[in-house]
């Protein structure tokens, strides 16, 4: 990098703010098969992206900088740590241009819950960042700076429905008939460690105290060619569910509080804590919500709908 070098980025990037709308993710199946050498468990899982988003916004600036406001403001650290800040340095170093921005995330999606969260805010800071500074990247350049910060970001620039493989990272998309679902999201008070809730099920699954792994997605995949949500709903499948519920039993009363508020079917989103619930159209979506949301089971539950598209310029 040189001095004139920002003169050149100012007249190849974006002169103001670029704003970027990133949704959270669910996982209609998550296979979590052995540990690899790694470190890594070997996944098989079905993302779906939902209509809960976060917004990053970055401005010009003579550093890096990163502010926030919403879910886990005060709780999370907005230094070198932070995903935001990893993605912009991953970006720039790879590009080959000065990290200099000012950004701002304002976060709906609740921290440690299983959404995918922070993945997402990295991949709204690539999208961002690469239109602030006109690095313009091609999709799959992006995809690899993505799986180097973390095994869901690709999905997430991604969006829709997609079979994630390998540690998650290698993302496809599944082909369907356009078909909307409608989903309701409740979530919990206080988050649940990723690596924490996949060395439970490594603990359950040595005392054989664990169902057997889901095994292949292919009857989830046949579910979503079929616009019927109630195949969908006995399709739905996650390996991780046991060893969520296990670290937090409570769990059980949230998701039998969605089955008897009417829900088609009651899943733990990815690690926990939050919970999903299928609904068989929006106004069913809308009548169980508020029905959750009025309960003390979760800390709060909204409506959501799902595929909609990753990581974009709004
Ligand atoms: P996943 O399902 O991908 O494991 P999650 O939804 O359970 O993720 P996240 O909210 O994505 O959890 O983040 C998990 C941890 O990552 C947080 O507890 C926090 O320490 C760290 N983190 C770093 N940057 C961010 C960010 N921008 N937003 C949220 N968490 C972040």
């Amino acid at each position: 990098w040189r001095p004139d070098d920002d003169d050149d980025q100012q007249r190849r990037g974006a002169a103001g703010p670029v704003k970027v709308r990133v949704p959270a993710k669910i996982n209609l199946h998550l296979g979590v098969g052995p540990v690899r050498p790694d470190g890594y468990h070997e996944l098989t899982t079905v993302y779906h992206a939902i209509s809960s988003y976060d917004e990053l916004t970055a401005r010009r600036g003579d550093t890096l900088t990163l502010t926030m406001a919403g879910e886990g403001t005060g709780e999370l650290a907005l230094d070198e740590s932070n995903l935001v800040i990893r993605a912009a340095r991953a970006l720039a170093a790879y590009a080959g241009v000065p990290a200099h921005a000012r950004l701002h995330l304002r976060k709906q999606i609740p921290l440690a819950g299983g959404l995918a969260g922070g993945s997402a805010d990295a991949a709204a800071t690539l999208v961002a960042c690469d239109t602030l500074w006109g690095t313009n990247l091609s999709r799959e350049e992006l995809a690899a700076i993505a799986a180097g910060l973390g095994s869901d970001v690709p999905f997430l620039l991604h969006g829709g429905t997609a079979l994630g493989t390998g540690r998650g990272e290698a993302v496809s998309p599944v082909l369907a008939r356009p078909t909307t679902w409608h989903w309701v999201v409740a979530a919990a008070d206080g988050g649940l460690s990723t690596p924490a809730v996949y060395r439970e099920l490594d603990r359950l699954r040595a005392e054989r105290d664990a169902p057997a792994p889901l095994g292949s997605p292919d009857s989830l995949l046949a579910a979503l060619r079929q616009r019927d949500p109630k195949v969908l709903a006995a399709a739905l499948g996650n390996d991780m569910q046991i060893a969520a519920l296990s670290l937090r039993p409570s769990l059980a009363a949230t998701l039998a509080a969605g089955e008897a508020a009417g829900a088609l079917a009651s899943i733990v989103s990815g690690s926990g804590p939050t919970c999903v619930f299928l609904a068989a159209d929006e106004g069913h979506a809308g009548r169980i919500a508020a029905e959750l949301a009025s309960s003390s089971v979760c800390r709060t539950a909204y409506p959501a709908y799902g595929p909609v598209p990753g990581a974009r310029v709004v």
